[in-house]
């Protein structure tokens, strides 16, 4: 039987799916298909919360197939050798998916949709982890922008042009999925154990995205709408997000435009995941130091914002925005420790790790990214403490013996830190 296989990857949900909805339409029957792909899961540590986040995303989406007389075919192995496997057996007519622009993914797909054309299969990629694509957003001499607002400016005319952000109803036609019945196999047996961590929910109550812009800053209040972790892995429709956002507040959307400038900046500039986007900036003598590393990592450095953000990272897997910026700050400036061990500090721990959003965010903090905070500009993390979390109740969350004896004096003082820290910048940035 003719039938097409649609390649789930970090798009697992049913509803306004691109490439579902185009296999669907495309007319014979459809295959879902998840590949543990072996090539990524073995750097990453038994109790991975991620990986315990995709598997309970694809058991709920195996549930909600089921009564369709349907099943995700779910693969554990090297991508290319799944493939083999799969097209010796019962070979796909064609194979449909959504396109994802960091390297890896790129490349990888490169190398399955030659291996797929030189055995017949048709590939077909679509847009859907973002609204506009890396290369629809681009400057009138077809360069991409490196400067966030007219960025978004742009990204906001051609989504006029385009006449508004489409929907594809894929879960109105899952009545075009194959008749299967692949089973399930447990964590345990792909290598891995549950996490124990709480996930957060994908529906957030409207009030606090029309509340977000006077809230979003308050670390001790659920003022953001915690959707990262969601749009990481596609389970909600970033599109159908975006164009709520558009509706509903203006300061929401433009996050969520953050994140595709970032994507944008991945997908032009590759490079930024070794090097500084600003060459010079890969001239600064580094300290570091790695007691001082430690210190940041265990949420010991004496600052309170500072240890309250590591500490809420390396429990929940998740830190609010406003910190992760003092904290990378802290890193960078403070300590004169490469923004590279933050960067891979932040990738191992955190549930919504997304390559071109958190290398954005820790380039931005180090002052050698697009559009960043100037170096110069080296945040007080005392002073952000008093404006963000007066009453201290996010740092009594999570430092509880903050004012007794047995919290830490600070790792380094302040003034005194911020004069090295504007020394080291300039030398290595003289002309
Ligand atoms: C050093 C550093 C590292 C970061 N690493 C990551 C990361 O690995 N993954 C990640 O998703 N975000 C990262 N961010 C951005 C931001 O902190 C998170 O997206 C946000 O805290 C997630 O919580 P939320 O979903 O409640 O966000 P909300 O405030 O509700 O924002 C909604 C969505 O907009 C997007 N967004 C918001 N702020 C940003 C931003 N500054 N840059 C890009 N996208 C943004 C996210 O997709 C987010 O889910 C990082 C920021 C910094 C300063």
């Amino acid at each position: 039987m003719s039938y097409s296989i649609v390649w789930l990857r970090r798009d697992l949900r049913l509803n306004d799916h691109h490439a579902l909805y185009q296999a669907l339409q495309a007319g014979k029957p459809v295959q879902l298909l998840f590949i543990f792909d072996t090539e990524i899961l073995h750097e990453l540590p038994e109790k991975d919360a991620r990986v315990d986040f995709l598997f309970q995303q694809l058991q709920k989406l195996n549930l909600s197939i089921q009564p369709l007389g349907s099943s995700i075919r779910i693969e554990h192995g090297k991508v290319e050798d799944v493939w083999e496997r799969i097209h010796s057996v019962n070979a796909p007519s064609a194979i449909f998916c959504n396109r994802d622009y960091e390297p890896y993914a790129k490349e990888r797909d490169q190398r399955i949709k030659s291996w797929a054309e030189s055995k017949g299969v048709t590939w077909h990629d679509f847009a859907d982890q973002v609204t506009m694509e890396p290369h629809e957003v681009l400057k009138d001499n077809g360069s991409p922008y490196t400067v966030f607002t007219p960025y978004s400016r742009k990204w906001k005319e051609r989504l006029e042009q385009k006449g508004g952000i489409p929907y594809f109803p894929s879960e109105q036609h899952l009545h075009g999925l194959i008749s299967s019945s692949y089973p399930m196999p447990s964590l345990e047996s792909l290598g891995f154990q549950p996490s124990g961590m709480n996930f957060p929910s994908p529906e957030v109550p409207k009030s606090r995205i029309m509340n977000y812009d006077k809230t979003r800053n308050f670390p001790s209040i659920e003022g953001t709408s915690r959707l990262s972790v969601h749009l990481r892995f596609g389970t909600v429709s970033p599109r159908e997000k975006m164009a709520k956002a558009l509706q509903v507040n203006a300061k929401f959307a433009t996050e969520l435009i953050w994140r595709e400038f970032y994507m944008s900046i991945l997908a032009h500039f590759p490079r930024v995941t070794q090097q500084s986007f600003k060459p010079e900036y890969d001239r600064i003598e580094w300290r570091n130091n790695p007691e001082e590393f430690e210190a940041w990592k265990k949420g010991k450095t004496g600052y309170p914002l500072v240890d309250a953000g590591m500490r809420e990272l390396n429990r929940s897997g998740h830190m609010h925005n406003r910190v992760r910026m003092v904290v990378a700050s802290f890193l960078t400036k403070h300590l004169l420790i490469d923004w590279r061990w933050g960067e891979a500090y932040f990738a191992e721990k955190l549930l919504d790790f997304e390559l071109s959003s958190n290398n954005g965010g820790w380039q931005w903090a180090a002052g050698s990214g697009v559009d960043a905070a100037p170096y110069f500009r080296v945040f007080n993390p005392q002073l952000q403490l008093e404006k963000f979390d007066k009453q201290l109740a996010y740092v009594r969350r999570w430092v509880p013996e903050y004012g007794s004896p047995s919290y830490p004096k600070p790792i380094v003082e302040h003034s005194f830190a911020r004069q090295r820290c504007l020394e080291t910048y300039a030398k290595a940035l003289k002309p």
